[in-house]
């Protein structure tokens, strides 16, 4: 109901944009992957232009969205050449991102300083040494036209509900226990950038390299099988993320991050359990930047809302709060022979990731990547293979002491 739903709402958009050439058909093969060479943005005649250079046509699908103003445009999968780094915009465009949104299609997000529409999109073709050239003008429109353009929302009664049907029991079949790894962020949502004049790497890439290694790590002592969110640079819903770890009946979760702050000298590890409430300001602000995640992405933050409050009114929260606390005094010793650790290391905050999950969970923000020493040790493999020893000890204490299936 929902997809068909989706898919209205989808057709009434080419038909308000009209005039505009858009396809909407994720799902077709290329023999190779279009290659982005380059992104160029110019601002002239109170137009501004987004380039993409690329080496073969490829088909798109724009949408706008408010809260904040963004212009999404999804693309066939694409390779991109380089990282095109910065990430700056000019003209309307105030910052942009781009990665791989799902399978198949690739998603550029252009986050807008005035109300804007997309006045033209098309593909040049190839001439005289030039690529294709997939281009994009925006024009500054006034509020309301704005609104008009804005994709609405999924109407109330179309939205899935959890459903909470017993299932079969995985855990009590099962010789290894369990862990969910899950990456933070990526594809299209970097995730935290580091500070001012840092040239290292984004927070997806770093928390995908140290989960790499988390779970060889894990994986070696034969106790435990490892299942990753993600295992490439690929963006996944907030969602998604705990329903692995849900669908699995996994015995554990663990979302992998790395923090900024403006302070660069501030360094040191923190563990991350879910409550109503934040522990302090400084939590609540990073629960406010990792749950932006599907905002970023252009999702329905209201569908996610719906679902951890259904979640969330469940007895099983009780109990899966205090297992995730006992894993979390259990990691915080161990974490702090791997890595320096912060002052109060064990902090709280309304993260939508570990909402709604019946599966002891925490986020472990490894370090800081506003901070030079942490970001160069949380991208070396002996810092992530310490880090990792760190987790396998942790969980072997938390599943001898606290923890018994069935
Ligand atoms: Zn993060």
């Amino acid at each position: 109901m929902k997809q068909i739903i989706r898919e209205i709402i989808k057709c009434c958009l080419v038909v308000i944009i009209g005039g505009l050439s858009l396809h909407i058909s994720p799902s077709y093969a290329f023999a190779k992957t279009p290659e982005v060479s380059a992104i160029r943005i110019g601002h002239s005649n109170s137009k501004t232009r987004f380039v993409l250079d690329i080496d073969q046509n490829i088909k798109f699908n724009i949408f706008t969205l408010a809260n904040p103003n963004r212009i999404v445009i999804d693309i066939s999968e694409v390779e991109w050449k380089r990282n095109f780094g910065g990430a700056k915009g000019k003209g309307y465009i105030d910052r942009y991102r781009y990665g791989l949104f799902k399978p198949g299609t690739s998603r550029i997000v252009l986050d807008v300083k005035n109300p804007v529409v997309v006045h033209k999109a098309f593909v040049i073709k190839p001439k005289r040494n030039k690529p294709y050239r997939f281009v994009i003008d925006l024009k500054k429109v006034s509020k309301k036209v704005f609104a008009n353009r804005v994709k609405k929302p999924v109407p109330r009664s179309a939205k899935r509900k959890v459903a909470v049907k017993p299932q079969q029991d995985l855990r009590s079949l099962r010789k290894k226990k369990l862990i969910v790894l899950d990456p933070g962020h990526g594809g299209h949502d970097p995730g935290n950038l580091g500070g001012k004049g840092y040239r290292g790497f984004p927070e997806k890439t770093v928390v995908l390299s140290a989960a790499l290694t988390i779970k060889k790590e894990l994986e070696k002592t034969g106790r435990y099988k490892v299942i990753m969110t993600r295992s490439r640079d690929v963006f996944l819903k907030l969602r998604n993320r705990s329903r692995i770890a849900h669908n699995m009946q996994a015995d554990l979760f663990i979302s992998i991050h790395a923090d900024s702050i403006k302070n660069p000298k501030v360094r040191g590890a923190t563990v991350y359990t879910l409550s109503e409430k934040a522990s302090d300001r400084e939590a609540a602000a990073m629960a406010a930047r990792e749950n932006k995640s599907d905002i970023i992405a252009g999702m329905d933050l209201e569908e996610e809302i719906d679902i951890v409050q259904l979640i969330l009114i469940t007895l099983v929260k009780r109990e899966t709060m205090n297992l995730s606390s006992s894993f979390a005094n259990e990691l915080i010793p161990q974490l702090g022979k791997a890595v320096l650790l912060r002052t109060r290391p064990h902090r709280t905050a309304g993260l939508i990731v570990l909402k709604g999950l019946d599966v002891p969970s925490v986020l472990v923000e490894l370090g800081y990547l506003t901070n030079s020493k942490d970001a160069k040790l949380l991208m070396q493999k002996e810092t992530q293979q310490k880090i990792g020893k760190s987790i396998v000890r942790a969980a072997d204490n938390f599943f001898n002491k606290t923890y018994v299936a069935n």
